[in-house]
């Protein structure tokens, strides 16, 4: 891999002499040190440097960051996201981040799994400006890192909502006609064009700020990647995805500020149990199992919460017309459960219980109701939307004055095809067999 790491070295030396101040010059300089020596420790020492840059206006996602498509967890892909803080909406973000400790406070987790101090919590919305590697074209939409646990907790962590990338998937899918096929309702449909774009990025932002960053691991059990083994990143996102849940439909939001009223937090739950139950099945092959982290978390939180709810039809299943439906009939009994089931996968995940992690996976987040996939493929083939959506990367063009850069355009190629064929002219430093 030299020759293209060669490459990432000699931008990111041009990036250091125009560093906006010495922290963020300090970290780039280590993140140099540890491509070059190759050496776990060094990426750990550039870590804690990158935590501890919070004021820079541009940041920067480099290296093997996420696990997702290694099965064991250990890969890591190689990734970069250059970004921009967009001051305006970090404000929402912001808000939810300084009550951090409420947050953890008043969650439903067992006692001695709360953290006593939430620490360092840095919390911002980005414009994101070029993705490449892992996260490009299909991006994510929130940034959570660093991944090591014991960074974190000593040194706090960053988390980012991709703004740009979050606002145009809510323009897309506020015209998508995957709701009206799917919604049981006119209210549920309304309720979605209304607050379905506020609800997905307040659903962003806790998962990231106050999802990611609660509980903590009882004293002496290994970290998760080491007792939960397999299962760790699927847990990991669902706890995530339960904090986020959990406080959506808690008045506090109202409180601080960021959404109207708890119509969003019903907003939030519709769309959640809808996709958790049909909706993602239509990225899946006929005959094919849950493979991706996310996917099996949202199929653990939507069926689990399906199943115990069942006594009290706080999630009914309905057909009409032969059409299958997911309707929810008790928001608060539903956030309740939400709760408990956040209170067990957080104790999962403190005592390092890999049993329990394999019922809860494999029992709810793997296999597929073939009958619901096939209604499922059946209708979105009449609507013809594309089950994953991708990005094309701007163009960025200095234009120069004399030797100084005086300005940068930004050019939109149109084509995805003819920008992976021009990255792969331009940039190909690796053979293709490698
Ligand atoms: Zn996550």
């Amino acid at each position: 891999y030299s020759p293209a790491i060669e490459k990432i070295v000699f931008w990111l030396n041009k990036a250091i002499t125009v560093a906006e101040n010495d922290k963020q010059k300090d970290a780039l300089q280590k993140l140099v040190k540890f491509y070059q020596t190759g050496d776990l420790k060094d990426f750990d020492t550039y870590s804690i440097a990158w935590v501890k840059d919070i004021d820079s206006r541009i940041d920067v996602v480099n290296g093997f960051i996420e696990v997702y498509g290694d099965a064991t967890g250990k890969r890591g892909s190689y990734e970069s996201v250059v970004s921009l803080r967009d001051m305006e909406a970090t404000k929402r973000i912001a808000a939810i981040a300084k009550e951090a400790q409420w947050f953890e406070d008043n969650s439903p987790l067992m006692p001695e799994h709360k953290k006593k101090t939430v620490t360092g919590i840095s919390a911002k919305v980005i414009t994101a400006i070029v993705e490449a590697g892992d996260a490009a074209p299909s991006t994510p939409i929130g940034i959570n890192l660093p991944n090591s646990n014991w960074i974190r907790q000593k040194h706090g962590s960053k988390s980012v909502s991709l703004g740009n990338i979050v606002y145009s998937y809510n323009v897309v899918g506020a015209k998508s006609p995957s709701m009206k096929e799917f919604a049981f309702s006119q209210e549920i449909i309304d309720r979605a064009k209304q607050y379905g774009a506020l609800a997905g990025e307040l659903h962003t932002d806790m998962h990231e700020v106050i999802g990611h960053a609660s509980g903590k691991i009882n004293d002496g059990v290994g970290t998760p990647d080491l007792t939960l083994k397999n299962y760790a990143n699927t847990l990991e996102e669902a706890r995530a995805d339960l904090v986020a849940l959990y406080y959506i439909m808690d008045p506090k939001l109202v409180e601080i500020g960021v959404m109207p009223s708890l119509e969003v937090g019903k907003a939030e739950y519709d769309n959640y149990i809808l996709n958790g139950m049909m909706l993602q099945l239509n990225r899946l092959d006929l005959g094919d199992q849950l493979e991706e982290a996310h996917m099996r978390n949202r199929q653990i939180n939507a069926s689990w919460a399906y199943e115990k709810g069942k006594k009290d039809n706080v999630i009914e299943r309905v057909t009409k017309d032969g059409k299958t439906y997911f309707k929810i009939n008790d928001y608060n009994k539903l956030r309740t459960i939400f709760g408990e089931l956040l209170k067990e996968i957080q104790r999962i995940k403190s005592e390092g219980d890999y049993k329990a992690a394999t019922a809860l996976v494999e029992g709810y987040g793997v296999k597929v109701d073939q009958a619901l996939h096939k209604e499922v493929k059946e209708r979105f083939s009449k609507l013809n939307i594309a089950p994953y959506k991708g990005f094309v990367q701007p163009k960025l063009v200095a234009v120069m004055d004399g030797d100084k850069i005086k300005d940068v355009k930004v050019e939109y190629p149109t084509s995805y095809e003819s920008q992976m064929l021009g990255f792969g002219k331009e940039y190909s430093f690796l053979p293709n067999k490698n």
